[in-house]
């Protein structure tokens, strides 16, 4: 059975919480969604990860149509695609995390699957994590150059940004995004030195 709207904004805002405290979502540039009942529940826009309530996601549908007066997070369209070219994707998180955004700066990334299987645990989370070019953060530019990627891959980095990662629901795109963040970690620790 499908969770209740009230235990998934709970998760929600633990999932933000925690991830605030150890560093990997930084002031309010981090955003969260889900889907409840065909609507998609995202953070307002200028939230903080650290303090967020309830009360500060604002609903749409699928094409960024307004249910509530709150403004969505500037970063709608990513949710969105992610949700239309992946049925069975029932969250998104982006964040700015310091190791994926570190590791976006390597030359000659293979574009469809950037992150090197140094562990074999974000293939198994996951699968694939495509790189999207650089376009200025919330521009039509980006949210057209995600639109070619988003299909292509299983999670995205958007490059000198940061990761966009998918999950079944809310806890499994963060432990989707913990993964991704540790290779890209382990990857950068270990550049040049093997
Ligand atoms: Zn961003």
């Amino acid at each position: 059975m499908d969770e209740t709207l009230e235990k998934k904004l709970d998760g929600a805002i633990w999932v933000a919480r925690s991830l605030f405290e150890r560093g990997k979502a930084t002031g309010s540039v981090a955003n969260l969604s889900f889907l409840h009942e065909n609507k998609v529940y995202i953070t307002a826009s200028g939230t903080c990860f650290g303090t967020l309530q309830p009360n500060e996601f604002a609903i749409v549908d699928m094409d960024g149509n307004q249910y509530d007066k709150l403004r969505p997070s500037k970063e709608l369209s990513l949710h969105l695609s992610v949700f239309k070219a992946k049925p069975d994707v029932g969250a998104v998180i982006h964040v700015h995390s310091t190791y994926s955004v570190l590791w976006s700066f390597v030359p000659d990334l293979n574009e469809s699957d950037c992150i090197p299987e140094h562990t074999p645990y974000l293939k198994m989370q996951l699968g694939t994590v495509g790189l999207v070019p650089y376009e200025h953060p919330g521009s039509q530019a980006l949210f057209d150059a995600f639109d070619k990627h988003v299909e292509n891959s299983d999670g995205w980095l958007l490059s000198h940004h940061g990761p966009v990662v998918p999950g079944k629901d809310l806890k499994n795109a963060f432990f989707v995004l913990e993964e991704m963040e540790e290779s890209a970690r382990i990857a950068w620790e270990l550049r040049n030195r093997l």
